[in-house]
């Protein structure tokens, strides 16, 4: 990576200006102008961002038609020892990079260092190697024909990607549709572009042919709406909120384009009488705040059987009271900042919604003011809400934030009732040791995820994504493999 385009030496940031990826090469976007990247902890602009068009969306479709024919007839195992280049460069820059997904982001440094960056390297290195096992199937019509199924790359698809765990989610998909024989046009989040600017630097480090894979930076209005929109773009994997996968579903649909979309949640978190009661409250803080709350898979909404509620409450605002929020490159410190002032005050709104409808804030509940270089960066303390109606706005809706709330129940069926009245579907965690209930209940949450005295236990294999409005099909494993490819059957008559 060159010494010049390095983010950040220290917590002071070199105001540098970020480029699109687009064939091969860094270059300023067409209408010449920057948008300001902010850095949460501190408030200040710090970067500046390409504020890209239809016209960068453009040449990047050009770039990758071009790359086409070359990149899908690569042989899967060339194309694969890229990839594991690519990886293998993400790791070297692990320090790099995790530094500049905190600047951007806000998280503790530790997260990025132990979580988003390691799982950045992870994609690629488990789609480089997952695109070779790919096998596809042959059906013997007796004594008449025999069918096979060619699976071939869709052409050029289209990623877009959150603010919340920026390089991670933004290789999730980029990883198996470059490793299917696809060429790319990308976009990060405005919010949080930075390590996906670096990636293209460690793209062209590791030799992916031009315009394989483009990046193209920008509002979601403009240059994401252009990518949705380019007929060009033959599918588009998206993760982010439910109103625009709304919007991307009404723009692509009658285009008949693939659509792969991972959307929002509010996340049930369901805890037995009969649970590991120390296991259960240390996860689920850690599935309440990990990342401020910024994970669509937190659990936001605890639902507690009544023998136990006034135990768990107690023992988990304890824990809670311990987790320190603050300057995301103190190691003392668990939470950092909210990743913008809008998404902050957004959050503070709900804790104010929440008083509204009769909440009790039992912790937390306000912003956190700092100083130091802190001072104007955007801090919200751990808040923890009690005594709301399993059916209120704050108990319904997305906050995305850290904000939990803690609600009794008497019956198995009254919480699964509670559980799934939302209209998500992402995931949910449910702790017993009873394990007849545990397979019941699995059975009956509605949500694409569940996990059992768990949280956050990944294995890239698994199917990954939500029902109802969380989404529409799954990522992972074999998934998006199949997902950015297009199923051929070849029939032959005996
Ligand atoms: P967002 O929908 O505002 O933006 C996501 C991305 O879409 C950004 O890159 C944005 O620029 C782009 N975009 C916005 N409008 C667009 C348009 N009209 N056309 C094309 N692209 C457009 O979401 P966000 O605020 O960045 O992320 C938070 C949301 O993401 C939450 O709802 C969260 O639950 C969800 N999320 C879901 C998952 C999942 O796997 N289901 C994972 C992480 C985040």
């Amino acid at each position: 990576m060159a010494e010049e385009l390095f983010v950040c030496k220290s917590f002071d940031c070199y105001l540098m200006k970020i480029k699109n990826y687009i064939n091969g090469e860094l270059v300023d976007p067409a209408s010449n102008t920057f948008l300001d990247n902010i850095n949460p902890s501190t408030g200040e602009v710090y970067s500046f961002i390409p504020d890209s068009d239809e016209r960068d969306v453009e040449l990047a479709v050009r770039a990758a038609a071009a790359a086409f024919a070359g990149w899908s007839n690569l042989p899967v195992a060339k194309r694969s020892d890229i990839l594991l280049k690519i990886a293998s460069l993400i790791d070297l820059n692990l320090d790099r990079l995790a530094l500049a997904e905190s600047v951007d982001q806000g998280k503790p440094l530790l997260v990025s260092k132990t979580v988003d960056i390691p799982r950045a390297r992870d994609n690629f290195h488990f789609y480089a190697t997952a695109a070779i096992h790919l096998s596809t199937e042959a059906h013997a019509t007796e004594n008449t024909a025999i069918n096979y199924t060619l699976r071939q790359p869709v052409g050029i698809a289209g990623c877009i990607s959150p603010w919340n765990l920026p390089l991670y989610l933004f290789t999730w998909k980029i990883a198996p549709a470059l490793a299917s024989g696809n060429c790319v046009v990308a976009k990060p989040s405005e919010i949080t572009p930075m390590t996906a600017f670096l990636l293209s630097e460690i793209c062209i480090e590791a030799g992916l042919p031009k315009g394989v894979l483009n990046i193209v930076h920008g509002l979601g209005s403009k240059a994401g709406a252009a990518i949705v929109s380019h007929p060009g773009i033959h599918a588009v994997s998206f993760t982010g909120g439910t109103k625009t996968g709304e919007w991307i579903a009404r723009t692509a649909g009658p285009m008949f384009k693939k659509l792969s979309l991972e959307l929002g949640g509010k996340n049930p978190n369901l805890v037995f009488a009969d649970c590991n009661f120390e296991d259960a409250v240390k996860t689920s803080v850690n599935a309440a705040f990990s990342n401020q709350g910024e994970i669509c898979l937190c659990g936001s909404r605890i639902f507690i059987e009544q023998k136990i509620y006034d135990r768990f409450k107690e023992a988990f605002i304890k824990r809670v009271s311990t987790l320190k929020v603050g300057d995301p490159f103190k190691e003392e410190n668990k939470m950092g900042a909210i990743v913008s002032k809008q998404h902050m005050e957004k959050i503070l709104s709900y804790i104010e919604l929440a008083k509204q409808e009769g909440g009790k804030i039992l912790y937390g509940g306000k912003q956190l003011m700092l100083d130091g270089q802190n001072k104007n960066g955007f801090f919200i303390e751990p808040t923890v809400i009690e005594g709301l109606a399993y059916d209120c706005r704050t108990n319904q809706e997305e906050i995305f934030g850290p904000v939990v709330t803690l609600t009794p129940f008497e019956t198995e069926d009254e919480v699964l009732q509670y559980a799934n009245s939302t209209q998500y579907g992402l995931a949910a965690t449910v702790w017993t040791e009873n394990l007849s209930r545990a397979h019941r209940v699995a059975a009956r949450l509605q949500s694409g995820i569940v996990w059992i005295n768990c949280w956050l236990l990944r294995d890239l294999r698994t199917p990954f994504g939500g029902m109802k409005s969380s989404g529409v099909g799954r990522e992972g494993g074999f998934e998006a493999l199949r997902f950015f490819t297009e199923e051929k059957n070849v029939c032959i008559k005996l």
